[in-house]
């Protein structure tokens, strides 16, 4: 394993660098020296093991230290409606397109100002981002992870709640669910995809004899530079959009949500003090399809990393289609889409875990996460104690305030959210194949507010069981206890999504069967486990079929598609002879 020692630089402190230097030493080689000179991911100073562990959840409980501290950040956003620049390679821009960020479980709040980017000003985002793109290639591997381990510790102490209370005032969530997401997820995308980096350099390829050859592998950034468009339902996201792609070497175009920009204006700040340099990412909001359109048309477009809803993504897709010819790179397109979840319930399930599991999934954060609970199907021999568990529970939950910690839920997002949500519930209102058991009402006068609705239907394939909704509407379809391959069948078939599912079942060979089954129904799969609530690096995240090009946020193998490596050979036995040895006779 000799050959494979100069490059496990963190095995040991300070062992690294003596590898390379006998290294070099023996193959007689200005190896050492070039690498310094041409490599930017690749062990050249001594990096420390950090530990890698996910951020802990804080509870908030009355009295507590996070609490007084989160009171007093909601108090100062609450107060101001922050003024949000558009910043390209350091510098602060203010247009006549003035847009502002309202409190969506209270409209009339205005809590942040900011500017759309015009064309002019996304393609000179372009150039700069290019152009910082080289130069920040070449910054060592020890600097960048420096940068990222900084960052995170920033957002786990002196911000955090600065995140948070953007993220409840701004995206209307709990306070739970701002900690989940704007803390600990966020925490964890930024630690853990620097380690995920470290460990990935670790890999080099086989050199059979290091006195002959020697292989190695460096990761680059792409040429070019590369656009992040984030949505509004996760903090979380926008931080690992953006700056998972700068980690790798690459310059980034980050196109915040207009419903998220607080959090993740707080995002772009942290990061720039922990020591991102100007340009690497440019903050740049924009009307969706003025920037779409803007990046698709650059030739040094390297990728986009997205995530949102389906047609926005295929919008983008066929733009770059349309375009393939202009392009130095073919762009690498990352998305993340929406999902038609599903919880299949087995007869031998347990009722109880089916509830509270179906009630969280459904409902928490008014089931606007990509991975939210939107159907189920519950056999007839368990249903009348799994209806009247739903509704009971559901029944409990309170819609309100995100600052009134007895709140379950809040506000959804938006009036076009709050319009596409209550369509759904008058078409289960108008249409005698359904049922509403629960909700069903709403009401936009201060905030945007949906109540929990649970529908069933006699109709395993209405729009209301195949379309995503993205909002606290989840509906039931009770199949005969006989017809389980049937209902299996539908989970299979129904949608065109396959983002998350989850099966209750205590027969072990039902979930063996179900293993099989839905093998391509989810890119997460969960047992006996709600359909949400995923963790950075224990389970990494990311949907098949229509859901996404599944490549596993929060996983290893995400950061790889942000790198183009790079194969190097280096020959120390000089080649004088062009004859093969067959050829002497
Ligand atoms: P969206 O598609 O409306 O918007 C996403 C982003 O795209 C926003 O920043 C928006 O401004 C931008 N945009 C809109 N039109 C554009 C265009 N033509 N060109 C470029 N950018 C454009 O989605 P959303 O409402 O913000 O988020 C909800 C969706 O995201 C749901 O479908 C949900 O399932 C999905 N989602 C998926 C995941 C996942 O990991 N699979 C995670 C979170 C959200």
């Amino acid at each position: 394993m000799f050959q494979l020692r100069h490059v496990t630089y963190t095995a040991t402190k300070g062992k690294g660098t003596a590898y390379l230097k006998k290294l070099a030493l023996e193959s007689n080689s200005s190896y050492l020296q070039k690498y310094q000179n041409i490599c930017s991911v690749v062990p050249n100073t001594n990096l420390k093991d950090f530990e890698i562990k996910n951020e802990p959840i804080l509870e908030y409980k009355k009295g507590s230290a996070e609490r007084s501290q989160l009171e007093k950040a909601l108090k100062t956003a609450t107060a101001a409606c922050e003024e949000i620049p558009i910043v390209v390679g350091g510098k602060e821009i203010r247009t006549d397109n003035v847009v502002y960020q309202v409190m969506p479980h209270n409209h009339s709040h205005k809590l942040s100002k900011f500017y759309y980017a015009d064309s002019k000003i996304i393609q000179n985002a372009i150039k700069v981002a290019v152009e910082t793109q080289k130069k920040w290639d070449r910054t060592p591997l020890n600097e960048r992870l420096t940068i990222w381990e900084r960052a995170a510790d920033l957002m786990a102490g002196k911000y955090r709640q600065d995140l948070n209370a953007a993220t409840m005032l701004g995206q209307s969530k709990t306070v739970i669910q701002a900690e989940i997401d704007s803390s600990a997820e966020l925490i964890d995308f930024i630690r853990m995809n620097a380690y995920f980096l470290k460990e990935c350099a670790k890999y080099q390829p086989i050199s059979e004899n290091i006195k002959v050859t020697k292989n190695s592998m460096r990761y680059r950034g792409i040429d070019g530079f590369v656009a992040a468009v984030s949505p509004f339902n996760f903090t979380a996201i926008g931080g690992n959009l953006a700056y998972t792609p700068a980690l790798m070497g690459n310059a980034v175009l980050w196109k915040p949500s207009d419903t998220a920009m607080l959090s993740n204006w707080r995002i772009f700040n942290i990061m720039r003090e922990a020591g991102v340099p100007d340009g690497v990412v440019n903050f740049v909001p924009a009307d969706g399809p003025v920037f779409g359109d803007t990046i698709t048309k650059s030739p040094y477009l390297a990728g986009i990393n997205f995530t949102g809803s389906v047609p926005t993504f295929n919008r983008l897709w066929k733009q770059v289609g349309n375009n393939i010819d202009s392009y130095i790179n073919f762009p690498r397109l990352i998305g993340e889409c929406g999902g038609k979840n599903f919880h299949f319930v087995h007869p031998t399930a347990d009722v109880d875990t089916v509830v509270s599991a179906t009630i969280r999934s459904a409902f928490e954060y008014c089931g606007q996460k990509c991975s939210a609970c939107s159907r189920m199907y519950v056999p007839e021999s368990l249903w009348s104690k799994i209806k009247s568990g739903l509704i009971a529970e559901a029944e409990k939950l309170k819609l309100g305030d995100v600052q009134d910690t007895t709140s379950f839920t809040s506000a959804v997002i938006d009036d076009k959210a709050f319009n596409r949500i209550t369509s759904y519930i008058e078409h289960a209102k108008n249409t005698p194949s359904l049922n509403i058991l629960t909700g069903g009402t709403y009401s936009k006068k201060i905030g945007y507010f949906v109540t929990p609705t649970i529908v069933q239907t006699q109709d395993p394939l209405d729009r209301i069981m195949t379309e995503e909704i993205f909002g606290p509407v989840l509906t039931v379809y009770v199949y005969k206890d006989g017809d389980l391959n049937q209902a299996m069948n539908l989970v299979n078939t129904s949608t065109k999504f396959a983002l998350t599912g989850a099966v209750f079942a205590r027969d072990e060979n039902f979930l063996d069967q179900a293993l099989e089954e839905f093998k391509m129904t989810a890119g997460n799969f969960y047992i006996n486990d709600k359909s949400t609530g995923s963790v950075v690096g224990q389970q990494p995240f990311g949907g098949g079929r229509m859901s996404g090009t599944n490549d596993k946020a929060g996983g290893p193998h995400y950061i790889l598609r942000w790198t183009s490596p790079q194969a190097i050979k280096e020959t120390f036995v000089p080649l004088r002879d062009i004859t093969y040895p067959y050829m002497n006779a």
